[in-house]
């Protein structure tokens, strides 16, 4: 039997090296494990990353965080879901908005299903997902998910923080909880014979060896590109966003804050917004084959006004795609050394956190071997490429005409044979959710969601019935119960400051 790993060095001080130390030093710290952390001076952090599902939730609470400890430190602020204005030109349907599910929405999301089969079989009834969910009428008043005099009893939001202060806000908690912390660049990396990682070589704390390498390093793979040879499948035929330039702007001086990220699709792509408690974070996603830098910041600063002017801009470039083997020898890469899809939905922070949970399982279950490893990687892709397929239908269902950038994401031959046949199911009107569960690898939104996506982007054939008045009534129904059930929620940026008052 193999002996638990003495130590562990994790190289890469971003938002995925500290959230691999925080669980590993939870999961194995009081098995006499070493946990080390090495970070360069001089190499910065990627610098974005603002906005998560509510997944993260679930890493605050099992590392005993409360929201009241983290959040005012990271500037954070709640997310509701997001809204797409601009993607469809659908009368109806030019914006939608993807909602967080709560418990209370179980009945309207039965009507909602039914509706929306009677309209995809042609009757003229308005199935439009705005008038469903709660988390919509929260986003829409900028309410906080937050009840008055109740707790939260279901998963229904995630976060928007500052990624820098993240950065701080982790790296205090993990060198408090036992973490060593090396702040030194690598400057080589040594191979036994065995293909293993040795030792990395340090300008200044000279070798630093370990049993188990995590490689947190960013979209170079220090360790699992560069030194273990792992070359990334590209994902560019299927989604062509390769670029981004990020311009903070000052927070609305109206006194309310936003409970919702938004993206409206631009000529070359779409822009985020995320508001944080100090700022709101803008950032312009586009694929650098239909635009240049230069075309995009100046549409993009035309579109911010004078908010961004004398705001500096960041610009990002990667080469969108994932690994084949994310576990490799006695490395592991946590992060965008695993590879980056694009930042549509904000996913990637599930995939950090889903990776690091799911290594420490098997690499315990396996007795600290190798055993599992297959099987980590085998789950990790499938869930990017379900992640893959849900990003790639926003593009699919664009009916833009403006740019060749939004005709050729649409005409795009290029998807995997799970889109397409969920997109041809939902045309023909067959069991949707039955189709999922079988087609798409993991899903990382439930089926909900893609009903949310393809109704609100208003994927329907042209009404061919008469109207059906029932549902209708049921709709304005629905859409007056989740506006009253919202009103039970404090504002947001009443009870954010409450939450920063301590
Ligand atoms: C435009 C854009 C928007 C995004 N938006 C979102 C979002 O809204 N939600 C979301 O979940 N994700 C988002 N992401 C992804 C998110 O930014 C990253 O997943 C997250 O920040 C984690 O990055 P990382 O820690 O893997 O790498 P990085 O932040 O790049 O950190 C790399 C670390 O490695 C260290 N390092 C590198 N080389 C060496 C060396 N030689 N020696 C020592 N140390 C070294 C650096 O010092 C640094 O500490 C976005 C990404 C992009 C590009």
């Amino acid at each position: 039997m193999a002996t638990i790993p003495k130590k562990i060095l994790i190289v890469g001080g971003g938002t995925s090296g500290w959230m691999a130390a925080l669980h590993m030093q939870d999961a194995w710290g009081g098995k006499g494990v070493d946990i080390c952390l090495i970070e360069s001076p001089t190499i910065g952090t990627v610098g974005v990353g603002e906005g998560t599902t509510p997944l993260v939730r679930n890493f605050f609470t099992r590392l005993g965080i409360p929201e009241s400890e983290w959040m005012p430190p990271c500037n954070a602020t709640y997310k509701c879901g997001i809204s797409f204005p601009d993607w469809s030109t659908v009368a109806g349907y030019e914006t939608y908005f993807h909602p967080f599910f709560s418990n209370r929405d179980k009945e309207y999301a039965r009507i909602f299903r039914e509706n929306c089969q009677r309209r995809r079989d042609g009757y003229d009834i308005p199935v439009h997902p705005d008038h469903y969910f709660l988390t919509s009428a929260l986003a829409r008043q900028q309410r906080s998910p937050i009840p008055r005099n109740k707790p939260v009893a279901d998963n229904i939001y995630g976060y928007h923080f500052d990624a820098a202060l993240m950065g701080e806000f982790l790296k205090g908690k993990a060198t408090q909880r036992g973490v060593t912390l090396v702040q030194d660049t690598i400057t080589d990396v040594a191979i036994d014979s065995q293909g293993d990682i040795s030792h990395v070589d340090t300008e200044n704390h000279g070798q630093i060896d370990a049993d188990l390498f995590v490689d947190c390093s960013g979209f170079k793979g220090l360790l699992i590109r560069q030194a273990l040879g792992e070359k990334p499948n590209s994902t560019k035929a299927y989604m062509f966003n390769d670029s981004a330039v990020a311009i903070p702007t000052p927070k609305s001086d109206d006194g309310g804050i936003m409970s919702e990220t938004i993206s409206r699709a631009m000529k070359y792509g779409w822009v985020w917004h995320i508001p944080l408690s100090s700022r709101t974070g803008n950032g312009y996603v586009y694929s650098s084959d239909y635009a240049s830098e230069d075309e995009v910041e100046t549409e993009f600063r035309e579109y911010l006004g004078e908010d961004a002017d004398g705001m500096e801009a960041l610009h990002l470039h990667w080469s969108p795609g994932r690994l084949e083997n994310h576990w490799k020898n006695n490395c592991v890469a946590i992060g965008l050394s695993q590879g980056f899809l694009e930042p549509l939905e904000a996913l990637m922070i599930n995939v950090i956190q889903t990776s690091i949970e799911r290594f420490t399982a098997y690499f315990e279950r396996g007795q600290f071997t190798n055993r599992y490893r297959e099987d980590f990687n085998g789950q990790v892709n499938r869930y990017i490429d379900g992640i893959l397929d849900y990003l790639q239908l926003h593009y699919k269902l664009n009916s833009r005409d403006d740019t060749a950038y939004w005709r050729d994401n649409r005409d795009n031959p290029n998807m995997s044979a799970q889109l397409a046949r969920v997109l041809d199911a939902w045309d023909r009107n067959e069991n949707i959710d039955r189709v999922l569960s079988e087609s798409i690898n993991e899903q990382v939104y439930p089926p909900l969601s893609w009903y949310c996506m393809l109704s609100g982007m208003g994927r329907f054939p042209a009404p061919g019935h008469g109207p059906l008045r029932l549902p209708v009534r049921h709709q304005q129904r629905v859409r007056d119960l989740s506006e009253e059930h919202a009103s039970i929620f404090y504002p947001h940026a009443e009870y954010l400051e409450r939450l920063y008052a301590g």
